[in-house]
């Protein structure tokens, strides 16, 4: 799908067109969005977004698809692990699957205008490859040449039909560094696994209870849903030196195997992935 098909399709629903497309969402409610387990085929579509006041380089570009490209690799290194071989497609594998965009409204958080357009741009990428490729499993990486904490929407089943499709935004450079600098493949590999049911593991996320992330990054001190940096909060460029562990790996449906998880307190057996918030105490 080339750029200026997207626009134009991107301008039809900004006109309100859009009523064909929402045919798209299952009728009857899906445990999953857009993105199903990461043993489904599925397509990472790459948007690079540009700004008015910037705009991505040919260069840059090329830079940003090796690190997608790195951190591909990865998963399917881990999904080896894990006993599959995973059928995941980007640009890497077919060039169409990435386009360049422009949009030239304010950036801003939370309720931003470009905020309310991820959704249904995510929707128009699912439309047509959906038409054209028969691809039902897909999700949007946007690539933003500015600064910001990168993030992924995924849908949760309690939303029913709306939100059903996923993506993640990724700034180009990250907050509260001296210099501005890449994210790194790290953070797209746990950005990708979001997509497909993975929780944060972190102090203060919302997706399971405190004590059993402690539990998780106590026994799996480099798992990547808990830090996706190096000693001294570095981000490599080149390598990703985390770890898919056995807990994220259960989350995301690579293995059903609970027996070396067992002893962990508070473990339930939940629909691979599903990513369910959990309202804490
Ligand atoms: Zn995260």
């Amino acid at each position: 799908m080339g750029k200026r098909k997207l626009l134009l399709g991107l301008v039809l629903l900004l006109l309100g067109a859009g009523a064909a497309v929402m045919l798209l969402r299952p009728s009857a409610p899906d445990p999953m969005g857009s993105v199903g387990l990461i043993t489904q085929p599925t397509a990472l579509y790459s948007v690079y977004l540009d700004f008015e006041e910037n705009a991505w380089t040919p260069e840059d570009r090329q830079f940003q698809a090796g690190q997608l490209s790195l951190a591909l690799d990865w998963l399917r290194e881990q999904g080896k692990e894990y006993g599959a071989d995973l059928n995941l497609t980007t640009q890497q594998e077919d060039p169409a699957l990435a386009c360049q965009a422009s949009y030239d409204g304010p950036i801003g958080d939370g309720e931003s205008p470009l905020v309310s357009e991820f959704d249904r741009w995510t929707q128009e990428v699912c439309r047509q490859l959906s038409e054209e490729s028969d691809q039902e499993r897909v999700g949007v990486l946007f690539f933003l040449p500015a600064t910001g904490q990168s993030y992924t929407v995924v849908y949760k089943p309690e939303y029913e039909n709306d939100y059903y499709y996923e993506y993640s935004v990724i700034f180009q450079y990250r907050p509260h560094t001296l210099e501005n600098q890449w994210p790194g493949p790290a953070v797209l590999a746990h950005e990708i696994l979001h997509l497909f049911g993975a929780v944060d593991l972190y102090p203060g996320q919302q997706s399971l209870s405190q004590e059993l992330a402690e539990q998780v990054i106590h026994r799996y001190p480099d798992e990547i849903m808990y830090t996706v940096y190096q000693e001294g909060e570095t981000v490599s460029l080149e390598e990703i030196s985390q770890q898919l562990s056995p807990f994220t790996a259960y989350r995301v449906g690579l293995t059903r195997d609970l027996e070396d998880l067992s002893d962990l307190e508070g473990l339930t057996a939940e629909s691979p992935g599903v990513w369910e918030p959990v309202s804490q105490p």
